[in-house]
């Protein structure tokens, strides 16, 4: 097998970790936690010619630690969008789910005359013959696609559908934000890191809903408490005192920060940034450090680690505890995400966010 990055990979029942990408054939159990190869050192010393009758240079040299199970796959994840016009959506959704079932992906793609935003997860190889396809389109040879590894279960299906715009806004019409018109400066995470070291002045808007910070979000950030993104005209009133300030905002892997970063210029804030390829760039960037507990991601893994070495910060809603599984509220009128611990997930009816929805719940009749 060889890889993209012209690097021998041999057939072994072990991780070969090689930069940004894992390449595995590993029979190990996704099950359970398990000592694995971290990192993989190769040197031309010790020829593995045993392996498959190859002929390889390499010697390994392994170091282990544990890993979450998410991360001992062969299947890789990717996340992509871009506001760029598209002329015929429709072919263009015809196309990608063509394409994408061709080479047996499955994952979550939104496209609308203003762009493409995209989740997706396959086999290393099919994940790298989407992405030469889709390099290979004028408006797309520039797409950044932001790469984990996979589970092999982070999609039960593949979805292809056509919308007014790839991130719901909530905007009135005639309000929308065009991203390539109007949008924060952006920042990459080594700015970010100078800002932290260097203390600088600024606020950190956190532009995700207020389960995903609940689970985890950098520290000393404000939470927008968006129940979802179509919330996000409310925010400019919430947030009203930064108007003078530097402001970062931050999302998961940078979509929705296009937009609400532009939102916030077009509301009179004057000094806005955002952070460009968003927070799961920069946890690979630099793990464990200033974003506490995990990231919420919106495919079958919940939520992604960068390192073992975290914190959990997230409570169950019920009793406190730590915790970082997710349910949903009991009352099925409402059916938020919540943070619900193991051990109150066996209560019997269930948990609800708020008083409101007790009562939904008692008396069948939502509470407005
Ligand atoms: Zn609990
Ligand atoms: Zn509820």
């Amino acid at each position: 097998m060889s890889c993209r990055h012209n690097i021998l990979c041999v057939e072994m029942p072990m991780i070969l970790n090689i930069g940004c990408r894992v390449h595995t054939t590993s029979s190990i159990s996704q099950n359970a936690h398990a000592e694995v190869a971290d990192d993989v050192l190769l040197s031309p010393s010790v020829p593995l010619t045993s392996i498959q009758g190859q002929s390889p240079v390499w010697s390994l040299s392994l170091f282990s630690r544990t890993l979450p199970p998410n991360m001992l796959t062969s299947t890789e994840i990717i996340i992509f969008y871009k506001y760029v016009r598209i002329s015929d959506p429709v072919a263009f959704v015809a196309w990608q789910r063509a394409t994408c079932e061709e080479l047996g992906l499955r994952g979550r793609i939104l496209i609308a005359e203003e762009g493409i935003n995209g989740t997706l997860e396959g086999p290393t190889e099919s994940i790298a013959e989407y992405e030469s396809r889709m390099h290979g389109r004028p408006e797309f040879s520039d797409l950044w696609f932001k790469s984990s590894p996979g589970t092999g279960e982070a999609f039960k299906k593949l979805i292809v559908k056509l919308r007014s715009e790839i991130v719901a806004t909530g905007l009135p019409k005639g309000c929308d934000i065009d991203p390539n018109v109007v949008t924060g400066k952006h920042i990459g995470p080594e700015e970010l890191k100078r800002w932290i070291e260097n203390g600088e002045d600024f606020e950190i808007i956190d532009m995700r809903n207020d389960y995903e910070y609940a689970v985890g979000h950098f520290a000393n950030s404000r939470n927008s408490t968006m129940a979802n993104f179509r919330d996000l005209p409310k925010i400019a009133a919430k947030f009203e005192g930064l108007k003078k300030k530097k402001v970062l905002t931050v999302c998961t892997y940078g979509v929705r920060c296009e937009k609400a970063s532009g939102f916030l210029k077009q509301e009179g804030f004057e000094d806005v940034y955002q952070l460009h390829g968003g927070i799961g760039t920069y946890m690979k960037q630099f793990p464990g450090e200033d974003f506490l507990g995990s990231l919420y991601v919106f495919d079958g893994r919940m939520t992604e680690q960068f390192t073992s070495k975290y914190m959990v910060i997230g409570e169950c809603t019920a009793c406190g505890s730590k915790t970082e599984r997710f349910g949903n509220c009991a009352w099925h009128d409402c059916h938020k995400q919540l943070l619900i611990c193991f051990n109150c997930a066996k209560h019997e009816k269930g948990i609800w966010c708020n008083d409101d929805c007790m009562v939904g719940a008692a008396s069948g009749v939502p509470v407005r």
